[in-house]
């Protein structure tokens, strides 16, 4: 299968406001660091595009996202935020006419989101945003914790937190459109079926950790170098406790 989606990071790295009280994240940042992540994970399964609403540069105005969207014809809509006015926790809206896809999504984000980073959970909401009433496609906004609650604020200005949830929201866009990693096929017909280790090269390809070659092998007896090595500890998450 192929599926077109389009990241929207919420808003432009000068527009006026949006950033915590004390001045010391803008919303932009945020937004961004998400939407690259994403579109680095989304890239892992097959059959994915994925286009970016907003630019590093500038305030893309809601129209022109929303126009690019549906001109696309993007299969989903994905608006990245951080939230403001006085709360905590994470919470992900569709418009209140929005289809039943939408709500699927949504659902699947905030759940995943919920029980991956144990925020506060303030559901799946309804409301009349451009974003959301101005695409022809699914879409969904996501609202990652509060950038005036002081609980929140130090999540959102920290690096694994935000990789943490781009591959939540990844993972959960995966499962609602059951798309598979590039490579998991490769295990079939190669040198891989009937070898002692069969079950944990599908898993460590199933998984992303490690992948097969072009030509349907895992190259089984292959030696590995100090490089792969590393890349599968980081793949693993083993690399980045202690280095925020
Ligand atoms: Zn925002």
């Amino acid at each position: 299968m192929t599926l077109k989606i389009m990241l929207d990071a919420g808003h432009g790295p000068n527009t006026p406001g949006k950033r915590s009280p004390d001045g010391s994240l803008r919303e932009f940042h945020f937004n961004s660091r998400v939407a690259d992540v994403m579109r680095a994970e989304l890239e892992k399964y097959e059959g994915v595009t994925v286009y970016f609403a907003h630019e590093q540069l500038r305030d893309v105005p809601l129209k022109e996202r929303t126009d690019r969207a549906n001109k696309l014809g993007v299969d989903v809509y994905v608006s990245l935020h951080a939230n403001a006015g006085g709360g905590t926790g994470i919470e992900t809206f569709v418009h209140p006419k929005s289809s039943a896809k939408s709500r699927e999504v949504a659902k699947a984000i905030q759940a995943a989101l919920i029980k991956a980073t144990g925020m506060v959970d303030r559901g799946v909401k309804t409301a009349d945003f451009h974003v959301l009433r101005e695409t022809d496609m699914p879409a969904v906004l996501i609202e990652h914790g509060f950038m005036d609650n002081a609980a929140d604020l130090p999540k959102l200005k920290d690096d694994a937190f935000r990789v943490l949830c781009a591959k939540t929201n990844v993972k959960a866009l995966t499962q609602v459109y059951g798309l598979k990693r590039k490579g998991a096929e490769l295990v079939e017909n190669n040198d891989v079926a009937g070898h002692w280790a069969e079950q944990s090269i599908k898993k460590a390809i199933a998984n992303g950790v490690m992948s097969g070659y072009p030509d349907g092998t895992f190259g089984v007896n292959n030696p590995m170098t100090r490089a792969q090595f590393v890349a599968v500890l980081d793949k693993l998450g083993l690399l980045d406790r202690g280095t925020k």
